[in-house]
């Protein structure tokens, strides 16, 4: 076991297993410096990572902005990206491509026009959104149904519906199976819900690419799962967001053999995992009482450093697509 100045290989495995869940913040002037200590594979060493933020270093008289976070500009005091429903949307819709690459593309008219307006879903657009979902889950869900979504301590309720991919089952060098839709392993949710992912399950919901969903947590719940939340703002940001873990697997890119160097599938997402995020989106909202604000894990940490690359081929026109379908029977005619 490799030793480190000073400090003893289990004093390091001691301290890793602290400092994972723990951020330093100091503020200086206008100066943020985060010191975050990574518990990293094996615990092999102690990794150190100050990141010195440039969006308040360089512009030190600019206190309406010296707190922001991310690309998408995060405000820690409003909990609130920067913009219109509108505008936020389209920074956190960009698309994520190889290696987290993000550029911009169009917010579909549908997500414009419900963002634009002050409206919540219909009554007959959550009992389209009900109806879409498979069982045991639909049961599960008109079960809560009438309840609220998750608030933060301060109140404030949940605004943002943050989209995954699992990145899970990971197959390294060896291919993809042949049909990943109605693969059991892909498709399991075991590894979620037996503690050998994580301690808890770490997202709201989890959505195979049959469509089948399995909550982790109830919406009502505040959880986290981005470094935004967990690293940067804390306790604090928990309850606004709500998280949906797609499934999806991953590989080595060839050539590489770190997890940072990794792609998925395309298309990435099934016919069904896009109906069923349409109708987990419009449910959350109709429980939230307004349009949630949809969102990317990538792009919601997108400034911080070691941010999550997915989802990966999320074809944002598919998901509006069902969104559109659910919302389509309030046209209906009697
Ligand atoms: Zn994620």
């Amino acid at each position: 076991m490799p030793r480190t100045a000073g400090i003893s290989a289990g004093q390091i495995k001691c301290l890793t297993h602290i400092a994972y869940y723990i951020l330093v913040r100091l503020i200086h002037g206008n100066l943020r410096i985060y010191i975050m200590y990574i518990h990293p594979a094996q615990a092999r060493q102690l990794r150190t990572f100050v990141i010195a933020s440039i969006l308040v270093a360089s512009a030190p008289s600019a206190p309406a902005h010296a707190e922001e976070v991310g690309e998408c500009r995060f405000n820690p005091e409003t909990l609130t990206f920067a913009g219109t429903p509108v505008e936020q949307a389209t920074c956190l819709l960009r698309h994520v491509g190889l290696l987290a690459e993000r550029t911009p593309q169009p917010l579909p008219p549908v997500l414009h026009s419900l963002l634009e307006s002050d409206r919540s879903p219909s009554a007959a657009a959550k009992e389209a959104a009900l109806a879409a979902f498979p069982e045991p889950y639909q049961t599960y869900a008109r079960d809560h149904a009438g309840d609220p979504v998750a608030h933060t301590e301060a109140g404030l309720p949940a605004l943002y519906f943050v989209i995954h991919d699992t990145s899970d089952p990971f197959y390294g060098d060896d291919p993809f199976p042949p049909d990943l839709d109605t693969d059991l392993r892909i498709n399991s949710f075991d590894s979620y819900m037996n503690g050998t992912f994580a301690a808890a399950p770490v997202a709201h919901i989890f959505l195979s690419r049959y469509g089948q969903i399995w909550a982790g947590h109830e919406f009502q719940e505040p959880w986290r799962a981005t470094k935004l939340e967990s690293f940067v703002i804390g306790p604090n940001a928990r309850g606004r967001f709500v998280h949906i873990e797609t499934v999806q697997p991953r590989r080595f890119l060839p050539g590489y053999s770190d997890r940072g160097h990794t792609y998925g599938p395309t298309p990435g997402f099934s016919a069904a995992q896009y109906r069923q995020l349409a109708a987990l989106y419009v449910y959350a909202s109709a429980r939230a009482g307004r349009w949630l604000i949809p969102a990317q894990h990538n792009t919601v940490d997108a400034g911080i450093p070691d941010a999550h690359d997915d989802p990966q081929n999320f074809e944002l026109e598919r998901f509006a697509a069902e969104i559109e379908k659910l919302v389509s029977v309030d046209k209906a005619g009697p």
